[in-house]
Order: C-alpha cells, then structure tokens, then sequence
C-alpha cells in the first residue's frame, strides 16, 4: 500500500508544488515558468539543498559519455544513505529525468519534490526513500537549443535528444554501448527500487489531456507483482486521481488508428527504461506530459486542460 500513496501523492502534489516556500525557490520558479533550469544552475541548487537540509545527499554515481559524472539525489529521512542497507530495508522510489533532454518537465517538477520532502512540505511514508537522477542525458542537456522539438509548446530553450555521442539513451539499456547505460545499471541494482519514474513528453499527437503515462505491462511482473499493480496498484491511484478530478490515460500512440478500431499500448521491451526496470521486479512508469499543452501546466502534472 505504501507504494500507492507515494505513487498517487507523487502525481498529484505537483499542482501544489507552486506555493512552495520563497527561501528555497527552485530555478524554474524564480523563472518565467517556460524556462528550464539548465544543468549548472539545477545542480548548484542541490549542492545548496545538501547544505542546508541533513536528509539529502547527492552521490556520484559513475561516468557518462559527455566526461561529467551521473548524480543521484537521495532524500532518506533516516539519514542512513548506505544505498545497500537501503535497499534491504526501505521501499524505494527511483525518479529519472532528461533521458531525453528536450523533454525537460521532469527535471523541474522533481527538483520541486526534493525541496518540499527536504522541508517536510511533503511527508513520505514510513521507511521510504526517494532517489532521483536529475540528468541521465547530461551530454544532451549541456547541448542547449530551442528548434529540435517540432511543434513543443515551451519551454524557450532545451536540450538535445541524443547524448554527448549522439545515442538515444532510451534504446540503450541492453546494447549498453553509452557510459551513461552503464553507469545506469550499476545504479539500478545498487539503489534496486520498487518503483521506477522515467519523465518523458509526448511525441505530436494532439488530444485533451496534459498528463498520458506509459505503464509497464503488468504480465511482465509475475504473477503476485502482476496482480498487484493491475488489480490494487493501479485501480487506487486512479481513483484517487479522479477524486482529485485528474483525467488521466495510458500514452496514446495512434500510428493512423482511430479511436473506434483502439489504439495499441506502448509495448516497452527491454531496450526502454521501464522495461528494462521490470526485468528486476520494479514497477514502471513512464509520465508522457503532452507537448502541445503550455510548459506551466506540464510542470505542474497531472491536470484537465
Ligand atoms: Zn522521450
């Protein structure tokens, strides 16, 4: 159960992230809100974040292509941050942002999570931590420019799809050919999460919601996970998304479908981050923030429009 009410606070509370405190105000939010925080000024806000609140910690997590190390942002409220007692004891939530860099939502509303779990904004369950990579794609993200999104709906400038070698990221995780990808397992099966986000936007087809999400097929998790997520997890946080009068819906990927012959779900195999997160038992969320909605509403989540 702990897992769905972080899951469905995780979802719900970025509409009331905004009124966050002034002291701590992220880069995003001292900004025009169709900005994005560029790498620099994200991580010096998590160095200062560090200083200032005992429960937070950045690690290094091994190289990527681009030279610059891979962090991770740990938010444990107990303060153990030994990642393998972590993962024996504690139900974790691993947060990826900027696998694709001109998808840049997840970065500024995550970077909005960490501060309110860090100054108790946001409570987490008991013996829960919150992991968050805030750059998977750092090469991509240092290469800055406002025209590789055809048609995106902000912010003014961005990074770029493929990394510091031009790979897309998000087919990597098995070839491994990228630092990134292997620095990315190493971290995977140390932090070893229950549940696993990777932040993504939209890809051109147009419809009313802000907030789509890719779910990680439910018969890949066995037959108790499985159930779980499909019969427990799943109907939970819609519900509770609904009272919070949130429409949501699986990633539409209509490839000339119409809605009356359906539409087919996203079949994330291995080569994908949630799918390669279910090979080790963890639950697969993949938000896709719709990219003709205005950025605002996108960082802000899950909302009608
Ligand atoms: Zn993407």
């Amino acid at each position: 159960m702990r897992y769905i009410f972080l899951l469905v606070s995780f979802f719900v509370t970025f509409s009331t992230i905004a009124q966050s405190t002034k002291s701590f105000e992220t880069p995003y939010e001292k900004g025009n809100k169709n900005q994005t925080a560029t790498y620099q000024e994200t991580m010096s806000f998590f160095v200062d974040l560090e200083k200032k609140f005992p429960a937070i910690i950045i690690k290094e997590m091994g190289l990527t292509d681009s030279g610059l190390p891979l962090h991770l942002i740990l938010f444990d409220p107990d303060k153990m941050f030994d990642l393998e007692k972590i993962a024996k004891t504690k139900a974790v939530l691993l947060i990826n942002n900027n696998i694709h860099p001109g998808e840049p939502d997840g970065v500024d509303a995550s970077t909005q999570l960490l501060r309110d779990l860090a100054i108790g904004k946001i409570k987490v369950p008991k013996n829960t931590v919150v992991a968050m990579i805030p750059f998977y794609n750092i090469g991509g993200t240092l290469n800055r420019n406002s025209t590789s999104r055809a048609n995106q709906n902000g912010p003014e400038s961005y990074g770029f799809r493929g990394n510091a070698r031009h790979y897309d990221l998000n087919r990597d995780f098995i070839k491994s050919n990228t630092k990134n990808a292997r620095s990315f397992a190493a971290l995977f099966h140390e932090v070893n999460p229950d549940v696993f986000i990777d932040n993504h936007v939209s890809n051109g087809a147009d419809y009313q919601y802000t907030f789509t999400y890719i779910q990680t097929q439910y018969q890949k998790l066995g037959e108790k996970l499985g159930k779980f997520l499909n019969e427990e997890m799943m109907p939970e946080i819609r519900k509770q998304l609904k009272k919070q009068n949130i429409e949501t819906i699986p990633y539409v990927n209509v490839y000339g479908n119409t809605p009356e012959s359906g539409f087919a779900q996203f079949m994330d195999s291995p080569r994908y981050s949630t799918g390669y997160a279910s090979l080790f038992n963890a639950i697969g969320f993949m938000p896709e923030l719709h990219m003709l909605k205005n950025y605002e509403d996108r960082v802000k989540g899950p909302m009608n429009s």
